[in-house]
C-alpha cells in the first residue's frame, strides 16, 4: 500500500510556528516512507474561520519548500460526502438529537453520558446530533507517544458531530476525508492526541481503515499553553523562511544545521538523515 500522509490546517489565522512544525514532520514521514503527502484545508466552521487565512496558508506553504502531491482538498466543497456519513450512522441507530444546553451538562462536567437526551425537544430550536459512546476503551499505539488508553464515555462522552447550526463536526469531517483521500498515517500536534479515540471509533462504525498514527510534539509558550493563533502566537514570513523552517526542524530534535540555500533544499538535505525514531516526544517551550 503507498503511505499517504497529510496535512490539514484550520483557516482560522496565518501558518504559525506550531503548524509549520505539524507540516514539517508529517512531511518528512511521508518522504522517509517514499510516500505522498497531501493538504486538506479544514474550512468547515464559518464562524471561526479568519477571511484570507486558507489563502494565506496555502501560498505561505510552498514557501516553507512544502508542496502538496496532488490537489488541496477543501472541507466546504465536502458537504454531500459528510451528509452521506451522517445519515449511515443515523440509519445504523448510532446519533440521536440532543437538545441539552452547556447548562444542562455543567454538572457532568459539561459532557454528555446518557445516551439519549434528557432535555425536552426543542420545536423552535434545531437539535445538536450527537454520537454514542460506548463505555469501552479504545486502545492505540502512537508511533512517537506509545500505547494510549481511552474510556469513550468517561473522557469524551456522547460527542456532537453536527451541530445546531447544521455544521458538521471536526470528527467526523477529519475522519470522513482521511478515508477518501486514503491516509495511511496521521502526523499531527499533539493537542489532538485525544480526538484520536473517538476518530477509531468512527472509523469502525462507518467501516472504514484506521490509519496509523504519530502524534508530535506541541510547541508551547513560556506559561506553557500551546502556541496558536488564539494565544497570539506570530504569523511567521513567507520572505524569510529558512530561520523558521530551521527553528521547526530544530524543535523537533532534528538536525537544523545542515547548509542550504532554500527551504526545499534544506529538507531535502534534512529527509536525506531523517529517523523517526529521532523524533522529539515531549512538548516545550519555544521562543517562536
Ligand atoms: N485542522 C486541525 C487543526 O488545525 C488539525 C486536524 C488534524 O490534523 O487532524 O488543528
Amino acid at each position: 500500500m503507498t503511505y499517504r500522509g497529510r496535512f490539514a490546517p484550520s483557516p482560522t489565522g496565518p501558518l504559525h510556528f506550531g503548524s509549520l512544525v505539524a507540516a514539517a514532520g508529517s512531511w518528512l514521514c511521508a518522504r522517509e516512507a517514499g510516500g505522498q503527502w497531501l493538504v486538506r484545508m479544514e474550512d468547515i466552521d464559518p464562524p471561526r474561520e479568519v477571511p484570507g487565512a486558507a489563502r494565506a496558508i496555502l501560498d505561505a506553504l510552498p514557501a516553507f519548500g512544502l508542496v502538496p502531491d496532488g490537489a488541496v482538498l477543501l472541507q466546504s466543497t465536502r458537504g454531500a460526502a459528510y451528509d452521506a456519513a451522517f445519515e449511515q450512522l443515523r440509519a445504523a441507530g448510532h446519533v440521536f438529537p440532543c437538545w441539552c444546553s452547556r447548562a444542562d451538562l455543567a454538572a457532568s462536567g459539561g459532557l454528555h453520558r446518557d445516551g439519549r437526551c434528557v432535555a425536552p425537544p426543542a420545536e423552535d430550536r434545531p437539535p445538536a446530533w450527537r454520537l454514542h459512546a460506548p463505555d469501552e476503551e479504545i486502545v492505540f499505539a502512537d508511533g512517537l507517544q506509545g500505547v494510549q488508553r481511552q474510556n469513550l464515555r468517561e473522557v469524551a462522552g456522547d460527542f456532537v458531530i453536527r451541530r445546531v447550526e447544521g455544521y458538521y463536526a471536526y470528527q467526523l469531517a477529519c475522519v470522513v476525508d482521511d478515508a477518501c483521500q486514503g491516509i495511511t498515517e496521521v502526523v499531527r500536534g499533539a493537542d489532538l492526541l485525544d480526538s484520536t479515540p473517538r476518530q477509531i471509533h468512527l472509523q469502525r462504525l462507518l467501516g472504514v481503515p484506521t490509519p496509523a498514527y504519530l502524534h508530535l510534539p506541541l510547541a508551547c509558550d513560556a506559561e506553557g499553553r500551546k502556541l496558536s493563533k488564539s494565544t497570539g502566537a506570530g504569523a511567521l514570513d513567507p520572505a524569510d523562511p529558512l530561520p523558521a523552517l530551521r527553528r521547526a526542524l530544530a524543535f523537533l530534535g532534528l538536525r537544523h544545521d545542515l547548509p542550504a540555500a532554500t527551504p526545499a533544499g534544506l529538507l531535502a538535505a534534512t529527509s536525506g538523515c531523517f529517523n523517526r525514531n529521532d523524533l522529539a516526544r515531549r512538548s516545550s517551550q519555544t521562543d517562536a
